[in-house]
């Protein structure tokens, strides 16, 4: 009888011995070796190699690479419909511990919201429509509306999405990127940290491309599993299904009838950050290598190594300063971004000053 065990989600899944004995054994020189019943979404192919047994909870997961393009992924891709209703309902009290959101987590929020605006107001033009796709608790999409864009998203998260539409009156809805109308409405489209959430995330793109006005561009922002400094224990995830280095991003975005027009960080860095363009002549072309490099970087990984790393304290002594402070004053400066969210009269520039 197979050994079912069950996942924060509610997701059954066989041990990784069950789930050997259901894939087609490989011969005995390649016993990492996997053939899995489901192709790999970007590039087809059936073989992988494990690379992870452990999420960073220490429980269960099997995640694989992609032997042909290096794309690391679950072993396991969930259904369209797990997933929606994990996304609806669970995925933040069990992800963040939490239902409505903590004013620690609005003022954090609010502040990459901020941050994000900045690093992309260069690549957004006067008078663009901008749409976000999991847009959390909305602070990004304001923070385009209160510089004069036309922004809105949507978010599957029915609690963050409640927070946003009702305290910062952001127009975020309660949606799945399935349920939007792929008509070319947008000219700039967010993608942040949500790609790596998406059963099939070569759909998903050209979904989106299909929502993008002409000369429209997408960012796509995800964590770098080939970034220099990764946490061991922490690599492996749930809810992330796929997990990206800039080499298979860029293979999937072609494959999505995408091309790389930005990269907005280097290959060792924490994120991938990318703007896309939609290209009707790109195609996807295998890198040989994929694999290979995908491998060389996880095997990079070392404990010690990343508590060594350079700036690691100096890191960590901002942060626990950030979260004092935090802990102290973020009820009194959320209820003062909310306040001023809500007086709609105000001069975008004034309420983009907020906090
Ligand atoms: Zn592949």
């Amino acid at each position: 009888m197979p050994v079912l065990q069950t996942l924060p989600c509610g997701i059954h899944f066989h041990r990784l011995t069950t789930r050997l004995s259901t894939h087609r054994p490989m011969p005995p020189s390649c016993k990492s070796l996997l053939w899995r019943a489901e192709p790999c979404d970007l590039c087809g192919a059936h073989e992988c190699r494990v690379v992870g047994l452990r999420d960073r909870r220490g429980k269960p997961l099997t995640n694989v690479v992609c032997t042909r393009c290096g794309l690391v992924s679950h072993l396991d891709i969930p259904s369209k419909q797990q997933l929606c209703e994990y996304y609806k309902r669970r995925y933040r009290r069990e992800y963040h511990g939490e239902a409505r959101p903590s004013s620690r987590r609005v003022l954090r929020a609010w502040r990459r919201g901020k941050t994000v605006f900045r690093q992309l107001r260069p690549f957004v033009r006067t008078g663009d429509r901008v749409f976000e796709i999991g847009g959390g608790l909305g602070c990004t999409v304001k923070a385009f509306e209160l510089h004069g864009f036309d922004a809105s998203g949507i978010e599957p998260g029915e609690d963050f999405q409640a927070f946003s539409r009702n305290q910062l009156g952001v127009r975020l809805e309660n949606v799945t990127l399935d349920e939007v109308v792929p008509d070319p409405s947008y000219d700039f489209i967010l993608l942040v940290h949500v790609i790596e959430h998406l059963p099939q995330p070569v759909k998903a793109l050209r979904r989106i491309g299909s929502m993008l006005r002409p000369g429209g561009r997408l960012y796509i922002e995800c964590p770098n599993i080939a970034a220099r400094y990764v946490r061991p224990s922490g690599m492996f995830h749930f809810a992330h299904i796929y997990n990206f280095a800039p080499h298979t991003m860029a293979m999937l975005a072609n494959s999505a009838g995408f091309r790389v027009a930005e990269r907005l960080a280097a290959d060792g860095d924490r994120n991938v950050q990318m703007i896309l363009t939609p290209d009707r002549h790109v195609a996807l072309e295998v890198d040989p290598e994929g694999c290979r490099t995908t491998l060389a970087a996880l095997e990079r990984y070392h404990v010690l190594r990343y508590h060594l790393r350079a700036g690691y304290l100096a890191g960590r002594l901002l942060a626990i300063a950030t979260h004092a402070s935090d802990r102290i004053m973020s009820d009194r400066r959320v209820n003062r971004i909310i306040q001023r969210c809500q007086e709609a009269r105000l001069p975008a520039e004034t309420l983009a000053r907020a906090a």
